[in-house]
């Protein structure tokens, strides 16, 4: 047996192996070990000689349990089954790995997460880089290239639980691996060649054109990779996977990682959960298909007008047709997740409850469809006309299962009567059979006279006749004993043995029969495949649809007006998260308008805590939310298509990731100054946060200044360096805003109001007054700030921090920050004759300046 093992672990190199024994899954050696320590097993050992093997192992009803914690560990874990019967096995029993089960390639219910995809990603990086992914669960498999700088964020928008990765490649040092686990391949795996013959291969299409890919596109490397992990661990069809699909991101918002990260999208920044996300909150969905395809949605917003303006006019019916949509979802919570147990379907996984679950979905179709019928919008129309109901599969599934289906094929019970000629004869027989037996038994009781004779049964010895110790002496001549126990004997008798087998036979044949029965019905199913699949993902969005009506209903949110030009009118806005979370009515509604006429550029100070960060993330959910299809928390919303959005926290707000902090903020700001455009929305967190002030503030200032003059994008900067609010004063494109405060019986009071103009520059001075500060105090601080501000301005009351001139981009900049003037010595030099100088005058010159300017600073001369 040790020798099958080995064999066994030699197949799957890496893997931890878990060894069908009888009941249970023993592990051995160091997976033992490993084992033992991450499930808590207890280390037990066999053959206790001289060189004791140390093992663990548990019960085999507990597999699903244990595989979540070994994948969770991100463990690779391969499971070798028995897989001949051990009664008819001859010598030892036959077993295989049956399959190989890593995060990436989970299919097991029990082990995933049904409101989210599970991707396995393959990145072949590069100057272009490609990226292929798969839900296995599904079947989707997309593919794309880039640029390498893009890496990070298409990682981000997928977020892959395993990332394969041939030997000798390195992903760029800025992608995070956001607890992914990286799976190495070997480089071949990742050749073009090998890639295109599998892919040829598996999809039996001598060309990949028709998926939209050139035969030498990048991506297949990184898709071939896939395919040939897939086929290395699954051990089963990969049927399921009909189709590689392009993905095009140019009809998409772009929303790079920190962004992504920083609006907390679909998980919170600190706690990395999916609850307090904007997904969590706009998750309103029935099924679980819609969920994982409003995390789509979500995670890779629209950039088109008309497809956004398709699925606002989807959600504005749904909304106004309150009834039908309140409909529409309670029938939708009849139907199951059929893009898994489709999977199921086609990797010869599915159970007879599978069958019956698609049998019920496909039940709820015609009234469904029966809703969306003579809808006025257009997405409606084409998913009514999408909805392929399925009438033959559905009518023979519901014809031959029975109402409640057991989750195992073997055991039989799930057919209805009346299916199956043959079947129903059989059960005849063997519930015949049972009745023979009860007539038996009372008919032997009668004979014998002892009232308490039982007919009982076990997988020894069959069926018996049980007396008690009491009545021995009344068992008549013609009964076999064949065992005893405590308070009985149990006999056979020549005719109970006859009808034992008639009936054992008939049950056993009827379950056969059955389970024959069952693989006819599921290759019916998997033969029309691509239909159901249809319905399934058509099932989903109208799921999405129905749900974002919902949420609109429910919240008060408006159908939002898209435009193509640069603009931004959100009257009431709410931030959709926090509004959601607040007690009913505590959260204020704000207002924001962006365009050329009242500036571009918003800056927002005030206080901390005041509500500017809450304020600028807002009107960026607001703008995402409406790309997304949905309606947006507010009274009335006018919004201009961003190609990107960019949001950025100083470094201080942000948990450090290992990285020096202020790094990462300038490393994220010179992203968004070299890639926004003036169609992008930009919101600016306290940048320039991250070191001392004057740096940070002078960082701060040029940031706006060129955003200003070089991109012309809608942004908003929240500061709580007040000089910002000069900004204004020279560039016609900034506006000031701040956060009304209100003093109340000694206390200051954030009223979270949004107000134009800048915040009251003596804030921290009312506050110290407020906190009792001694009069003098306050009174000699207020000097010192007049004084400070005035000499901050030049003669004509602009900030000396401002260029000159400005709005003339190309000018030679000047900064006169903090009031450097030009140094003497400058003017001598200019005056110095250069042709009647000869070189030891200007010897002499130079030696005479070195004096001058060590006298001044004497601390560098040297
Ligand atoms: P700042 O960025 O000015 O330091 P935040 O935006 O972080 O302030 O807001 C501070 C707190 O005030 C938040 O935790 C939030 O609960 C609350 N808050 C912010 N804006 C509002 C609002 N419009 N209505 C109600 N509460 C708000």
């Amino acid at each position: 047996m040790m020798q099958q093992y080995e064999a066994a672990k030699r197949t799957c190199p890496g893997a931890l192996l878990l060894f069908r024994m009888g009941d249970f899954y023993e592990l051995f050696h160091e997976d033992a070990r490993t084992a033992a320590r991450l499930l808590q097993l207890t280390l037990t050992s066999r053959d206790k000689g001289q060189d004791p093997t140390p093992m663990a192992g548990f019960p085999h009803h507990q597999l699903d349990s244990y595989l979540a914690k070994l994948v969770a560990a991100g463990i690779r874990v391969a499971v070798c089954d028995q897989v001949e019967d051990a009664k008819q096995a001859k010598g030892l029993v036959r077993r295989e790995v049956t399959r190989i089960v890593t995060p990436g390639t989970l299919v097991d219910d029990a082990l995933l997460d049904p409101l989210e995809n599970n991707f396995l990603a393959a990145v072949a990086p590069g100057p272009t880089c490609a990226m292929a992914w798969v839900e296995l669960s599904t079947g989707r498999f997309e593919a794309t290239h880039f640029p390498e700088a893009r890496l990070s964020d298409e990682l981000a928008r997928i977020a892959p639980v395993e990332c394969l990765l041939a030997d000798e490649a390195e992903l760029p040092p800025e992608v995070a691996s956001n607890g992914m686990l990286i799976t190495r391949r070997a480089g071949w795996a990742f050749s073009r060649q090998t890639g295109r013959e599998a892919l040829h291969k598996h999809f039996g299409t001598a060309t990949l054109a028709g998926f939209g890919f050139e035969d030498d596109a990048p991506e297949i490397p990184a898709a071939g990779a896939i395919l040939d992990y897939l086929t290395e661990t699954q051990k089963s069809s990969l049927a399921h996977i009909q189709r590689l699909a392009p993905y095009r991101r140019e009809a998409a918002l772009e929303i790079d990682e920190a962004t992504r990260r920083s609006l907390e999208i679909t998980c919170t920044l600190r706690a990395g959960r999916r609850e307090g996300s904007l997904l969590a909150v706009m998750d309103r969905t029935q099924t679980a298909m819609g969920a994982r395809l409003l995390a789509d949605w979500v995670g890779a917003p629209l950039a088109d007008r008309p497809s956004i303006e398709n699925r606002h006019a989807a959600v504005a019916e749904l909304v106004a047709e309150d009834a039908l949509t309140a409909a529409l979802r309670e029938k939708l919570r009849e139907v199951y997740d059929v893009q898994r147990l489709l999977s199921r379907v086609a990797t010869g996984r599915a159970s007879p409850r599978d069958l019956s679950f698609l049998a019920r979905t496909l039940a709820a179709l015609p009234a469904l469809k029966a809703k969306l019928t003579a809808r006025s919008s257009r997405r409606l129309q084409e998913l009514e006309a999408s909805l392929d109901l399925c009438p033959e599969i559905r009518g023979r599934l519901e014809a031959a299962l029975a109402d409640d289906c057991p989750l195992l094929s073997r055991d039989g019970g799930f057919i209805r009567a009346g299916y199956n000629d043959r079947l129903d004869e059989l059960r005849q027989l063997a519930s015949g059979g049972k009745q023979w037996i009860a007539e038996y038994q009372a008919a032997e009781a009668e004979r014998t006279g002892i009232s308490s004779l039982k007919v009982g049964f076990n997988k020894v010895f069959g069926y018996y006749l049980e007396v008690t110790h009491a009545h021995r002496d009344k068992v008549p001549d013609d009964y076999i004993r064949k065992q005893t126990v405590k308070n009985a004997e149990r006999y056979v008798t020549p005719a109970l043995k006859e009808h034992e087998e008639k009936l054992l036979s008939a049950d056993e044949q009827s379950k056969q029969l059955e389970y024959e029965l069952f693989l006819q019905l599921r290759d019916a199913v998997a033969e029309q495949l691509s239909r159901l699949e249809q319905t399934a993902r058509t099932l989903s969005e109208i799921d999405v649809l129905a749900a974002l009506a919902d949420l609109a209903r429910a919240r008060g949110y408006c159908r939002p007006t898209m435009t193509e030009d640069a603009v931004l009118a959100i009257a009431y806005g709410r931030h959709p998260v926090l509004d959601a979370l607040a007690p009913e009515g505590t959260f204020v509604p704000n207002d924001v308008v962006a365009d050329d006429e009242h500036g571009r550029m918003l800056v927002i100070t005030g206080p901390n805590m005041a509500g500017k960060s809450t304020y600028i993330r807002q009107v960026a959910l607001i703008t995402l939310m409406a790309q997304v299809g949905s309606f947006v928390p507010a009274r009335s919303a006018t919004i201009g298509i961003a190609d990107r959005i960019f949001a950025r926290v100083g470094a201080s707000d942000e948990l450090s990731r290992g990285r020096s902090t202020f790094m990462v903020e300038m490393t994220e700001t010179a992203r968004i100054l070299n890639t926004a455009t003036g169609r992008s929305l930009v919101i600016l967190d306290e940048i320039g946060r991250g070191t001392s002030t004057y740096d940070g503030l002078s960082l701060a200032w040029a940031v706006v200044e060129f955003l200003h003059e070089r991109v012309g994008c809608r942004t908003l900067f929240a500061t709580h360096y007040h000089e910002l609010t000069d900004l204004a004063s020279t560039m016609p494109q900034v506006s000031n805003l701040n956060v009304a405060v209100r003093e109340w019986q000694d206390e200051l009071v954030f009223l979270h109001k949004i107000v134009t103009g800048p915040a009251d520059k003596s804030y921290g001075i009312h506050v110290a007054r407020l906190a009792g500060v001694p009069p003098e105090v306050i009174e000699r601080a207020k000097e010192i700030l007049a004084q400070l501000e005035a000499e901050h301005l030049d003669e004509e009351g602009r900030p000396k921090i401002a260029r000159p001139e400005t709005g003339k981009p190309g000018r030679e900049l000047q900064l006169t920050l903090f009031g450097v003037a030009e140094h003497p010595l400058l003017d001598e030099i200019r005056q110095v004759d250069l042709e009647r100088t000869t070189p030891l005058e200007a010897f002499q010159l130079l030696s005479r300046w070195r004096a001058a300017l060590a006298v001044e600073r004497p601390s560098k001369a040297k």
